[in-house]
């Protein structure tokens, strides 16, 4: 028989859900978390650093790819092994679960699902290790949250595929060994115009990756574009196994899932770091914790977290038993993003002049949830998708113009 608490961190016993199994690499997650990427997650979010070592950090504790078979370099756990991962990581710094997303959902997952027995073999053991690090172009100058319309091509040649466009806002493209992008196809047969998945290695002619500058979110993460002028990718670089947009979209999904369990970590974070501030601080006399404008943010913050907490889980449960659909995702996802970023912003208002600073570590959390509410899918675009879902009528394009 559980106790009987109350626990504000915990407040409906969530964690007691998870497996012990998956509750020992939450731990190890946690411990290397607070231990080693706290003390640095200022100063690299101020200088815009990524520290290299950090990636192979996590390879040594294996952090990356953690749901892929053992035979590759993973640790064959469950998704929701890896959704206690990304929690733990985001609850300091989502710049750092981002990579880790990008590493094992759109990077090790389609060369596991989607490649060839000699691709598995050739980069799946280095990714899981951090020797190498991999970034996904789906993302274009002109086309974001309508991919279906890109325009890099991949036209058939001897021996393989000729490569032009540019992807842009690709995290991790600036030191990535290993790009996997997404193109439309062209070999003058049946599948003209299909999008397919290409692997491309890091010095191959043609490649550039220049750095996305000023960016005021994500700092530490390094994002860039991948620009393709003429590439050659040998056949045996091709993904085989995978066309249309169920490709990049398998990848999504999966990334998707980390980002619900990582903004949990996020909310958490400042919603406990807004209550010990205004636990200390005293304004008219009295300490700020006791005035009930105060007090109704509290309460609405755990209430959106334990609601968080409890969908992640679910979610979790279902994707471990394969029962988890794109639209469970798609609310999960929107769903926790946004009140991620909602409980940021309140709790930097609490904080007051503090909480323009770094230091309190809110602002941060802040302006990474403004990333983390765009990508891989905006909130109102996971809304589209719930709402053709619900109603069997697709509203992305403007009614009339979709036939
Ligand atoms: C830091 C960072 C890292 C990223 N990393 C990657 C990466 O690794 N790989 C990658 O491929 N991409 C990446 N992205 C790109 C990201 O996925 C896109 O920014 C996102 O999909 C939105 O596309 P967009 O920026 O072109 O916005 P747009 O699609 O132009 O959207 C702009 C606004 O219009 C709204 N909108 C769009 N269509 C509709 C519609 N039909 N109805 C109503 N409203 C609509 C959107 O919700 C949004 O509010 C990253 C982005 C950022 C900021």
């Amino acid at each position: 028989m559980g106790t009987k608490t109350f626990n504000s961190n915990d407040i409906y016993h969530f964690e007691e859900l998870i497996s012990q199994e998956d509750r020992m690499i939450m731990d190890a997650a946690r411990e290397y978390a607070q231990t080693q990427l706290e003390p640095r997650a200022l100063e690299g979010n101020q200088d815009e650093q990524f520290d290299i070592g950090i990636a192979r950090e996590m390879g040594d504790l294996g952090l990356l790819g953690v749901f892929i078979p053992e035979e590759y370099g993973g640790a064959g756990s469950s998704y929701t092994a890896y959704g206690v991962i990304n929690r733990e990581l985001d609850r300091v710094d989502s710049a750092y679960r981002s990579f880790v997303s990008v590493q094992s959902s759109l990077v090790m997952h389609p060369i596991h699902v989607f490649g060839t027995e000699e691709q598995r073999q050739k980069y799946l053991p280095r990714l899981a290790t951090g020797e190498i690090i991999g970034c996904y172009g789906l993302t274009e100058p002109d086309h974001g949250s309508d991919p279906g319309s890109m325009i890099t091509s991949a036209k058939k040649i001897d021996g393989g595929w000729k490569l032009n466009g540019s992807k842009t806002w690709i995290t991790n493209s600036p030191i990535a060994d290993l790009c996997v992008v997404w193109a439309k196809a062209y070999d003058g047969g049946d599948e003209d115009g299909v999008i397919r998945g290409f692997l491309i290695e890091r010095g191959t002619e043609g490649l550039s990756t220049p750095k996305v500058k000023n960016k005021m979110s994500m700092r530490a993460s390094p994002t860039g574009e991948i620009v393709m002028q003429d590439c050659f990718i040998p056949n045996e670089n091709a993904l085989p196994d995978i066309r249309g947009l169920k490709g990049p979209f398998s990848c999504l999904n999966n990334a998707r899932f980390g980002i619900v369990w990582g903004v949990v970590g996020v909310a958490e974070n400042c919603y406990q770091r807004a209550r010990d501030y205004v636990l200390g601080r005293t304004q008219f006399g009295y300490p700020l914790a006791s005035m009930q404008l105060i007090q109704t943010k509290l309460a609405n913050m755990v209430t959106d977290i334990t609601q968080m907490q409890l969908l992640a889980w679910r979610l979790g449960d279902l994707k471990d038993k394969d029962r988890a659909t794109p639209e469970m995702v798609s609310l999960a996802k929107r769903n926790n993003a946004g009140a991620a970023l909602n409980i940021a912003r309140v709790a930097r208002d609490m904080l007051g002049g503090n909480g323009i600073t770094g230091d309190f570590r809110v602002i941060h959390h802040m302006m990474n949830m403004e990333t983390v509410n765009t990508y891989e899918g905006t909130y109102d675009i996971h809304g589209l998708v719930l709402g053709r879902a619900i109603t069997e009528i697709q509203s992305f394009v403007p009614r009339g113009n979709d036939q």
